[in-house]
């Protein structure tokens, strides 16, 4: 059974969040504060969490930062309407979905489950993928760049598994979305600057000047063909 760690400090929300995941066979551990996140989050390692960011005691941003030092699990964030910066910051520490207050807690649920099925093996035969000198083992969600172990967090290793599956294919933010989502949710472009941003900050040896993934400016983004030269572009 998959453990979904839920992070609330407004017990009739974390309740009703409970009831639909546990319903959905999931075991839940809850935290309502930041600083007992953290702690649940590393004695007891969930298989997703769910993450308020009006939180007491450590905002929820600044759990998510703590999170991501050292772990990739999936991260669902829930954001208050209206409240864009919050998202998008939030987005680009390295959450790898949200979900706007109110929300339908059966929406919750797919998005938790989405993001799962990004995080585990998918069961195409599909094993490696690789383009010059950049190496994707896809059971395993590793990256190898120019010789270096990469680590990322599912959403990055499934827009960058997206990218290199076809060099030079250039992709709009909304086609990125669709695919990182399963195409039926609210498209939300920028959400892809956030995980294209993260991704090059730990692929590309000089961010800046990225030689993988490369910005098709008024389009989106494509994976640099092996032969072509890199970097000019973006
Ligand atoms: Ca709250």
């Amino acid at each position: 059974m998959r453990t979904v760690l839920v992070v609330e400090d407004e017990p009739r929300i974390a309740g009703l969040v409970r009831d639909y995941l546990e319903h959905a066979g999931f075991a839940v551990l809850r935290a309502g504060d930041g600083r007992g996140a953290i702690v649940l989050a590393r004695t007891r390692r969930p298989d997703a969490v769910i993450l308020d960011l009006g939180l007491p005691t450590l905002d929820g941003l600044d759990v998510l930062r703590d999170l991501r030092r050292d772990s990739n699990v999936p991260i669902v964030i829930l954001t208050a309407r209206g409240d864009e910066t919050d998202r998008i910051t939030g987005l680009e520490l390295g959450a790898d979905d949200y979900v706007v207050k109110p929300f339908s807690p059966k929406e919750l649920v797919a998005r938790v489950r989405a993001v799962l099925r990004r995080a585990e093996t998918p069961p195409s035969p599909e094993t490696r993928v690789v383009v010059g000198d950049l190496e994707l083992d896809v059971p395993r969600r590793r990256v190898l760049a120019g010789g270096r172990t990469i680590a990322l967090t599912p959403t990055e290793f499934e827009l960058l598994l997206t990218l290199a599956r076809e060099p030079g294919r250039v992709w709009t933010r909304g086609q990125l979305l669709d695919v990182l989502r399963g195409s039926s949710f609210e498209t939300y472009e920028r959400a892809i600057d956030g995980h294209v941003r993260n991704l090059r900050r730990k692929l590309e040896p000089v961010p800046a000047e990225p030689r993988y993934v490369r910005t098709v400016y008024g389009v989106g983004y494509a994976l640099a063909e092996p032969d072509a030269p890199r970097g000019a572009e973006a």
